[in-house]
This record gives C-alpha cells, sequence and structure tokens, in this order.
C-alpha cells in the first residue's frame, strides 16, 4: 500500500463514496434506456432506422459517462495515478460532485462524509498530477478558526504579527512556512481567501479548513490545484481548531520545493 493511502479520516476506502458512483451509474443507465425508448416509439414513424441511430449516440454518451465513473472509482480504490487525471478532477468538481452530494443525501448519507469523500479524492487527483512548485509559487490559507479565540492579535492579513507563543497552531504554522519561504494567509471567509489567491496567483494551494469550507473553496479555486487539510474540532466547529502539522509538512514535502533546490 503506498504511502497516500486513499483517507476519508478513518483510513478507510471511501465505500459511501463509491457507492454513491456505482449507483449514479446504474441511474444513468434506467434513465438512458427510458430516454431511448420513449421518442423511439415516435421516431419510427418518421423512419425505421432513426431510432437504431438514435440508440446508437446515446449508448456512445452513457458508454463514455460510465467509463469515466469506472475510472474515478479504479482512481479511489488504486491510490495510482491513472491517465486523464487532470481532466478527471474537472470533470468531477464540475459536474459529479454536485450530482454525487444531491444523491447521496437524498439516500440518507451524511454531507460531511460525502465532502470528505470528495476532498480525499480531490487530493489523490492533485498529488497524481505529482507537481513540484517552488516555494515562492505555493501558498497555505488558514481559516481564521485555528487562532486561539482569545488572542488579540489581529493575523488576519499579516499573520508575522503572530508572537508565536505557542497556544495555537498559527506560531508553529507561520514557523514553518517561513522556513520553506512559503506564504502563509489567514482568510476569514470565501471571498477573503478569494482575493488571497487572486493577488498572489500561486501555482500550487495548501488549504487547512472543514468539509464545507474546502469544499466550497476547491471548486472556487478550480483549475488552480487546491490540496485539502482538515482542521480537528475538539472544542466544536469554528472553535479553537487544530491542524496537524506533520499533514502539513508531508503536503509541502511532497509538492513544493525548498528555496535552496530553487537557488
Ligand atoms: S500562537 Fe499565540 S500569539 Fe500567535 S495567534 Fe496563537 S495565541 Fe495568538
Amino acid at each position: 500500500m503506498s504511502e497516500w493511502t486513499f483517507d476519508d479520516r478513518q483510513g478507510r476506502p471511501p465505500w459511501l463514496f463509491l457507492s454513491v458512483l456505482g449507483l449514479i451509474g446504474l441511474l444513468l443507465v434506467a434513465l438512458s434506456w427510458l430516454v431511448w425508448w420513449v421518442p423511439c416509439v415516435g421516431l419510427s414513424h418518421i423512419h425505421p432506422l432513426l431510432p437504431r441511430w438514435f440508440g446508437v449516440l446515446l449508448g456512445i454518451f452513457v458508454l463514455a459517462v460510465l467509463l469515466a465513473l469506472g475510472q474515478l472509482g479504479l482512481t479511489l480504490l488504486s491510490s495510482r495515478d491513472l491517465f486523464f487525471s487532470v481532466r478527471l478532477r474537472g470533470l468531477t468538481i464540475r459536474y459529479l460532485l454536485p450530482a454525487i452530494i444531491a444523491i447521496g443525501r437524498l439516500l440518507g448519507a451524511d454531507r460531511d462524509a460525502l465532502q470528505r469523500s470528495f476532498i480525499a479524492l480531490n487530493n489523490q487527483l492533485v498529488r497524481g498530477r505529482k507537481l513540484r512548485v517552488p516555494a515562492s509559487q505555493a501558498i497555505i490559507l488558514l481559516p481564521h478558526c485555528v487562532q486561539l479565540h482569545e488572542c488579540a492579535i489581529k493575523v488576519t492579513g499579516d499573520i508575522d504579527k503572530c508572537l508565536r507563543c505557542g497556544k495555537c497552531g498559527i506560531g508553529a504554522l507561520a514557523e514553518l512556512a517561513q522556513s520553506r519561504g512559503v506564504t502563509i494567509a489567514v482568510a476569514t471567509g470565501g471571498t477573503l481567501a478569494r482575493k488571497i489567491l487572486l493577488e498572489k496567483r500561486p501555482r500550487f494551494v495548501l488549504a487547512v479548513a472543514c468539509e464545507r469550507d474546502l469544499t466550497a473553496g476547491i471548486r472556487d479555486a478550480y483549475p488552480l490545484p487546491v490540496y485539502g487539510v482538515f482542521n480537528r474540532r475538539p472544542q466544536g466547529p469554528c472553535y479553537n481548531t487544530e491542524i496537524d502539522l506533520a499533514e502539513v509538512k508531508k503536503v509541502l514535502d511532497a509538492h513544493v520545493l525548498s528555496d535552496s533546490a530553487n537557488s
């Protein structure tokens, strides 16, 4: 098993996500049969060969979508870089994600679990690109809730104001980013995050947030490669959240070249 195994936070393959993918495939086949059968009754009155041609075109479309779904499933299960991963990522983010979450919700699946699966899938596809960008072209985006609630220092806009007192994760992350020469910023929401990305124009983003914000951020920033890392919420959502520093280091090691390597 590779070091970068698919992890839906419990270290298991995303069966929920894969089940929803399979269900979408089945629904697609059933719907496409209906879409073929209903007009065919009328088309056969125009020309006897029309239903066949219509069926061939529809069949090609359905086959292409089923292949894409199958490839996604294999990508998840194999933890490997499968061909077309950049296109797959775009397809997943733009079209499949809303369908998967909507259908999963209809079936009563937990939204957070679906979003975790999506982010793990996104991360796998980003890893598959094997990006290695200079530190100056990478950025770490943090949510405001990582900062100790009682801390009076305003780190939004300038994280260097942090005194590195060690009472929350901001100090250690700022230290890590500084040592690697990577830009780091704290964003209070999606609008500020978008503004930072527009200003900095990075080629690689490591974003830390909850499931909901990461899902929205990854979609907003597409086609920019955004690697999502979940924050931990031992005191509840949006309050004194924590970050796994080792995970952040691992992602930087894999995708960001150190300044010395660039020079
Ligand atoms: S490390 Fe200390 S100074 Fe920095 S943001 Fe956290 S509590 Fe404030």
